[in-house]
């Protein structure tokens, strides 16, 4: 290549002999932050087990995605030559006619993931403090560090609450909340606790809340809640502007390898998120999966109550071998061992049941289990010292 130098015009040794170490040039913010954990190599355990393997540790739907979305993604294979349409128009348009709420109010996500850190980066900086509930989603406090953000964890709930155990406590949360304060993140229903607050305790909640204060909500497992005192906080959006719903198609829609998510929000905050969002964040084989699973109703109330069922058979399962899980509106139970859960991981394991560590959440007695199809949820059974 012409406009590379040559070795004897200066150019340096490619050996690696060096000193040369890009961790010393990363930007202020970024040097003390660390690289997503990303578990077990799943690829290699499914080699070592084979079909014998129980993948309970991700929160995935195990009845899989509506025919109609592999249809469709099949069709968009075909098209994959072209960009996607960088306004995920048919999406959005699907989108809003299911939810009521207008095109303007919606982003699209490369999962709920990258908008739950776009909102971030987007509204808060140095300057900020960004609030959360300590053992809420792992991404919140991703996501203000990498703002440079100052970032708030509230106590949670005790142990011993009667509804919501390890759950956010709202009343601290606003209580936290400072002039400084850009961001406040809720999960609702929470992953790891699978622990939830009614639509008039989030009302309460927002009441509490100045307007310079976006108030997210993140509805990843929506679609699983059957208590009737949580419908969504969408019901809300019109008396608070400050409100943001994120919403994904990884959990009940079966379609977390595609990497799909959206929020609602005022068109005001779409408008900032658009500055920075990239044009084509969402692949085409993504948008149409996602618009044809959005249309299979009947794909969607299958899993809801598939997993209704069989949560519950787990849960009760569990406990009469001994092993207590919280209460949950989600499809996975977070099991409550009462003492250091990383032996019982490391048993279930060799054993080809894959479940997960709530270490790194400060919950080290804890395990997260996804609720699998029968096969798998026995396996767990049939592992379990
Ligand atoms: C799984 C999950 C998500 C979804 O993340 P994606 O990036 O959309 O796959 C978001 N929030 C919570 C609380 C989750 O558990």
């Amino acid at each position: 290549m012409k406009h590379l130098p040559k070795k004897s015009e200066g150019a340096r040794a490619p050996d690696g002999s060096g000193n040369f170490d890009a961790t010393k040039l990363a930007n202020a913010t970024t040097a003390v932050l660390r690289a997503y954990d990303p578990g077990h190599h799943l690829p290699a355990l499914r080699e070592r087990f084979g079909t014998a393997i129980a993948e309970l540790d991700s929160n995935e739907n195990p009845l899989g995605p509506s025919p109609r979305a592999l249809d469709a993604m099949r069709a968009a294979l075909a098209e994959s030559f072209r960009y996607p349409d960088p306004r995920g128009a048919a999406l959005k348009t699907a989108l809003a006619k299911h939810l009521g709420v207008g095109v303007d109010n919606i982003v699209l996500g490369n999962g709920s993931h990258e908008l739950l850190m776009l909102l971030a980066q987007c509204f808060a900086d140095s300057a900020h403090s960004v609030v959360f509930s300590q053992y809420g989603f792992v991404v919140f406090p991703i996501a203000a560090a990498a703002a440079g953000a100052q970032a708030i964890s509230v106590p949670a709930l005790p142990r011993n609450h009667a509804t919501a155990p390890l759950g956010h406590d709202l009343a601290a949360i606003a209580a936290a909340v400072r002039a400084d304060t850009r961001l406040v993140y809720l999960a609702n229903p929470n992953n790891p606790t699978g622990t939830w607050f009614d639509d008039a305790a989030l009302n309460r909640f927002l009441l509490r809340v100045p307007e310079h204060v976006l108030v997210v909500v993140d509805e990843a497992y929506h679609e699983y809640v059957v208590a009737t005192d949580l419908t969504t906080a969408l019901s809300l959006a019109d008396r608070y502007p400050n409100l943001v719903v994120t919403r994904t198609f990884s959990k009940v829609y079966a379609l977390a390898g595609l990497r799909i998510g959206y929020l609602i929000a005022h068109p005001s905050v779409v408008a900032v998120l658009e500055r920075l969002r990239a044009s084509f964040n969402i692949n085409s084989v993504a948008l149409a999966g996602a618009e044809a699973a959005l249309g299979d109703r009947e794909h969607l109330e299958r899993a809801r109550a598939f997993n209704t069922g069989e949560r519950a058979w787990l849960a009760d399962a569990l406990a009469a071998r001994g092993y207590v899980s919280l209460p949950s509106q989600t499809n996975f139970l977070l099991v409550d061992l009462g003492r250091d859960a990383a032996q019982l991981e490391y048993h279930l394991f060799e054993r080809g049941v894959i479940v997960r560590l709530m270490g790194g959440y400060g919950l080290p007695q804890t395990l997260r289990i996804s609720v699998g199809n029968r096969e798998e949820n026995s396996r767990l059974l049939e592992a379990l010292p």
